[in-house]
């Protein structure tokens, strides 16, 4: 069963329109990476499985769950907002400018949500957190303040973060943008040992295409909110049927 599934989704901003009747499926452990030129609609589409947009027409299932509508009596009819938490809650994302909560510590960025969310024991969280915190590599920084940070590591607490709330699914939105070019390499790493050791479902915004044909087991290529080509990394990477997935990929590798 898909873990993910877009049906006929609309999403306009105003008299935009951003996506046009979209539908892809992403199943239980895949690892997906959406490519396409600035403004395809690649970030809109993980923004709207975290509600943090409203969807225009056209359904999103989580689980096969409906997210944020549902067809009764051959209407469609808004989801109650308790119960879009409750699926939002198995969904973890990692955006571009890390959002770290400023006045908290390392820790206790990673143990707010294990803790207000799912209520778990304190002492409990921030043994989890401090085996996150071991894992990317910044047990030391536990007490420090995100702006004592370097953006790499600022990332990969996000990531913690993010992995604190063991997500059925993990939503990376352009995680290396903002950084550095030598701090990349540490961020990409960690995401990399994520994918080798555990079996959460992906879905990765990046134009790192090495760790995209690295990690992933399939791409989608947008162009202006349409799926243009569906394939294998291999496929994509090293012989691309469509000519604007050619286009593209000549102008970024
Ligand atoms: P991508 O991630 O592929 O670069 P986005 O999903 O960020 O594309 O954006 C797709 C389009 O939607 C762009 O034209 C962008 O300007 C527009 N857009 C995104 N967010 C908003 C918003 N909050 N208000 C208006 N337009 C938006």
């Amino acid at each position: 069963m898909p873990t993910i599934e877009f049906r006929d989704v609309v999403k306009r901003f105003g008299g935009h329109t951003v996506l046009d009747g979209l539908d892809f499926s992403v199943d239980r452990g895949e690892r997906v990476t959406l490519i396409g030129p600035s403004g395809s609609g690649k970030t809109t589409i993980l923004r709207l499985l975290m509600t943090l947009e409203d969807l225009t027409d056209g359904f999103i299932l989580v689980g096969g769950e409906p997210l944020t509508h549902e067809l009764r009596n051959g209407r469609r009819v808004e989801v109650p907002a308790k119960r879009k938490k409750q699926i939002t809650r198995r969904i973890g994302m990692v955006f571009q400018q890390f959002n770290l909560f400023p006045n908290m510590s390392v820790l206790e960025n990673v143990t707010e949500a294990p803790v207000h969310v799912l209520g778990m024991k304190k002492t409990e969280a921030k043994d989890k957190a401090m085996g996150l915190l071991r894992q990317v590599g910044l047990e030391e920084k536990a007490d420090e303040h995100p702006s004592r940070l370097s953006g790499g590591q600022q990332q990969r607490v996000a990531i913690a973060r993010a992995l604190a709330m063991d997500p059925e699914i993990l939503l990376l939105d352009e995680v290396t943008s903002a950084l550095d070019p030598e701090l990349v390499d540490d961020v990409l790493n960690v995401l990399r040992e994520v994918a080798d050791t555990t079996d959460i479902t992906m879905l990765i915004v990046t134009h790192e295409m090495q760790f995209a044909r690295d990690v992933s087991h399939r791409v989608l290529m947008f162009d202006a909110g349409r799926i243009v080509e569906d394939g294998a990394p291999e496929m994509i990477f090293t012989a691309p049927r469509n000519e604007r997935t050619k286009t593209f990929l000549r102008a970024i590798l």
